[in-house]
């Protein structure tokens, strides 16, 4: 099983009272966070207990996606001098790890040089998409299967929807709506999203990395055109729970 919570879901800056990218991923007892940008970590905290919090996997350094690092690895040292915590921070991220270790309180781990990696119950992999900057798309998979894939930042390509394949939960950007020139700009539209989501038949897409401009309801109209399956427009404290029926019985 494994359950999301959407903690934060707009691109570059967080909306008023919300958050840029942030998405807890939990399964079994193992908690972790994909990105922690702008606003993460406040709202983190209305889920959960930060001294709980395993891993967090970085798609990319742009600050939307991680502007609150620094302060949760400060959160991190307090808790672990209190004894609320007694285990480091992994904390995985595409090179650079000095940026992502801190003192023995987190300990970053690049995961260029890796085809895979476990935090707890979780075993991720990674793609590297089109972005400004060295950017990777992150599947999820727990013990029994279930699969959840981020897109992190990217513009399209044909190949992420094999990475993709499959994937109980597709968490795709759309920062533009369809019909937007997105001629480099290394985002995707609501349809591009979609158009991925059937290619990788995925059982349900979640779009993010939301705009600031426009109607966002409008990018699940888009995407509904051109994927058959759910769609969900991310919201935060969204959740969505990723479970195979065997794992009841
Ligand atoms: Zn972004
Ligand atoms: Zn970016």
């Amino acid at each position: 099983m494994i359950k999301l919570t959407v903690i934060g879901c707009y691109g570059a800056y967080p909306d008023p009272g919300g958050a840029s990218s942030g998405y807890l991923l939990e399964s079994a007892e193992t908690k972790v966070l994909l990105d922690c940008g702008s606003g993460v970590l406040s709202r983190l905290q209305l889920t959960m207990d930060l001294s709980e919090l395993d891993g967090v996997v970085f798609s990319h350094y742009h600050t939307d996606h991680c502007a609150d690092l620094g302060c949760l690895q400060y959160a991190v040292m307090i808790d672990t001098l209190l004894g609320k915590r007694n285990k480091p921070l992994m904390v995985w991220g595409p090179g650079e790890t000095e940026r992502l270790t801190y003192g023995t309180w987190c300990n970053g781990q690049s995961y260029l040089e890796v085809p895979s990696f476990e935090i707890g119950a979780l075993r991720f992999s990674t793609q590297e998409n089109i972005h400004e900057i060295q950017s990777f798309s992150l599947r999820a998979t727990d013990t029994a299967g279930n699969s959840l894939v981020y897109s992190g930042d990217t513009g399209y390509y044909e190949t992420l929807a094999d990475f993709a394949a499959g994937a109980d939960c597709f968490l795709c950007e759309a920062s533009f709506y369809e019909g937007t020139d997105t001629a480099g700009k290394l985002h995707l539209t609501a349809d591009q999203a979609a158009l991925l989501a059937q290619k990788a038949a995925v059982r349900r897409l979640i779009l993010t990395h939301l705009p600031h401009f426009g109607d966002p309801f409008q990018l699940r109209e888009q995407a509904l055109r051109h994927f058959d399956r759910e769609v969900f427009l991310a919201q935060k404290g969204l959740e969505i729970v990723l479970s195979d029926p065997s794992e009841n019985l």
